[in-house]
C-alpha cells in the first residue's frame, strides 16, 4: 500500500466510532515505534510531521523514513500529514514533496482572513490529490513555535463551523474544546487535586463538540494537544534526574469518549516524548558506564511502540480497523 490520504480512513472512523492516531515524527525511533505498533495491531496511522520536525530533520530525510515505514508495513493505510502549516508557502512545498494531507492553522487569524488563506491552501491541496486540515478556535500551550498563552485560548464557536466548512471546503475541522498543547496543559489554579495530589484538570467541553456536530453530521473532526501526560512517565522523568513538577494532560477517558463521536483524528505528540525521555533518563541513571546511542535508543524506542499501542487499543479503538 503507498501513502493514503486521510480520507477513507475518516470516513470509515466516523462510521465506526474510532479515531485515528496522529502521532508527531521527528527521528527514525519516533517513525519505528509508532508504525511497528500500528503494523502489530493493523491499524491506521497518521505521521504527522510539524515545521519544527521540518527544521529538525530535514523535509526529505522525514519523507523517505516515512517512506520506508510504508514499505515495511504494506498492510495498514499510512497518511503523511503536516502539522499547524501556517502559510499558504509551507503548505505548498509539503503537497509538491510527497505528503497526503496538510493543516493550515490560520486560527490566529480573523475569520474572514482564516477563511481565505484555508481555500487557497484546499485548491491547491485538491488540485494535487491531497486533503486539507483547517482549525477554527484557539488552544493554550506551546507545541513548536505555536504559543498561546494561558487565558488566551477561545472555544470554537459552533455557530460559525457550516459557513466555514461551506466556503472554505476544507476535510477536516480541528475545534477547541478544551484541549492544550504540551505537556503543561493547565496551571494548577485551573486544575482540582485528587487524593494522591495529582491535578485533575477540568473536563472537555462536549456541549461544543457535541454542538458542532449537530451543524456538520458527518464531518470529521480533529483534536489537537491530547496527551494525556502519564504521570507513571512523568514519575519516571523526575525520579531520574528531571525536573517536570505538576505536568498534566488531557484524562483518557474524555478521548476515547470524544473518538466514538465525530473526533476521527486525535494529536498525540508530548507522550510520546516524556516516554522517551523518561526511559532514556533510567537508562542513563541505570548504565552511567554506556555510551553507545543504540542502547539508550532501543528502550526509547521500545516505550514510543508501547505508547503508541496503548493508545490505539485504549483509546483511539483504531485496533484490527485497516
Ligand atoms: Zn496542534
Amino acid at each position: 500500500m503507498a501513502l493514503v490520504t486521510t480520507k477513507d480512513m475518516f470516513k470509515k472512523a466516523y462510521d465506526g466510532g474510532y479515531a485515528v492516531g496522529a502521532f508527531n515524527v521527528n527521528n527514525m525511533e519516533i517513525v519505528q515505534g509508532i508504525t511497528e505498533a500500528a503494523g502489530e495491531l493493523k491499524s491506521p496511522v497518521i505521521l504527522q510531521v510539524s515545521k519544527g520536525a521540518r527544521a529538525y530533520a530535514n523535509h526529505t530525510y522525514l519523507v523517505k523514513l516515512v517512506e520506508a515505514a510504508v514499505e515495511e508495513n504494506p498492510e495498514i493505510p499510512i497518511a503523511l500529514h503536516l502539522d499547524h502549516g501556517d502559510t499558504f508557502e509551507l503548505c505548498k512545498s509539503c503537497i509538491d514533496g510527497g505528503f497526503t494531507s496538510v493543516m493550515i492553522d490560520a486560527s490566529s487569524k480573523s475569520f474572514e482572513d482564516n477563511i481565505a488563506l484555508t481555500k487557497q491552501v484546499v485548491e491547491y491541496a485538491h488540485a494535487n490529490g491531497v486533503v486539507v486540515e483547517a482549525e477554527l478556535g484557539t488552544l493554550a500551550g506551546i507545541e513548536d513555535e505555536v504559543v498561546v498563552e494561558a487565558g488566551h485560548e477561545s472555544y470554537t464557536r459552533p455557530e460559525e463551523v457550516e459557513e466555514f466548512v461551506d466556503r472554505t471546503g476544507c476535510d477536516s475541522l480541528a475545534i477547541a474544546i478544551g484541549t492544550s498543547h504540551g505537556a503543561y496543559k493547565f496551571t494548577a489554579e485551573q486544575c482540582t487535586r485528587n487524593a494522591d495530589g495529582i491535578l485533575v484538570p477540568p473536563p472537555l467541553r462536549f456541549d461544543v463538540l457535541e454542538e458542532c456536530i449537530k451543524r456538520l453530521p458527518g464531518f470529521p473532526i480533529v483534536l489537537h494537544g491530547s496527551s494525556s501526560v502519564p504521570q507513571e512517565f512523568v514519575k519516571m522523568v523526575n525520579q531520574y534526574g528531571g525536573n517536570m513538577p505538576d505536568a498534566v494532560g488531557i484524562p483518557e477517558e474524555q478521548l476515547r469518549k470524544a473518538a466514538t463521536l465525530a473526533v476521527c483524528k486525535i494529536n498525540i505528540d508530548s507522550d510520546i516524548r516524556l516516554a522517551m525521555t523518561g526511559n532514556i533518563r533510567k537508562y542513563f541513571a541505570e548504565h552511567p558506564d554506556h555510551f553507545d546511542p543504540r542502547q539508550y535508543l532501543k528502550p526509547a524506542r521500545q516505550a514510543v511502540k508501547d505508547m503508541v499501542a496503548h493508545k490505539i487499543q485504549y483509546v483511539l479503538g483504531s485496533d484490527g480497523k485497516a
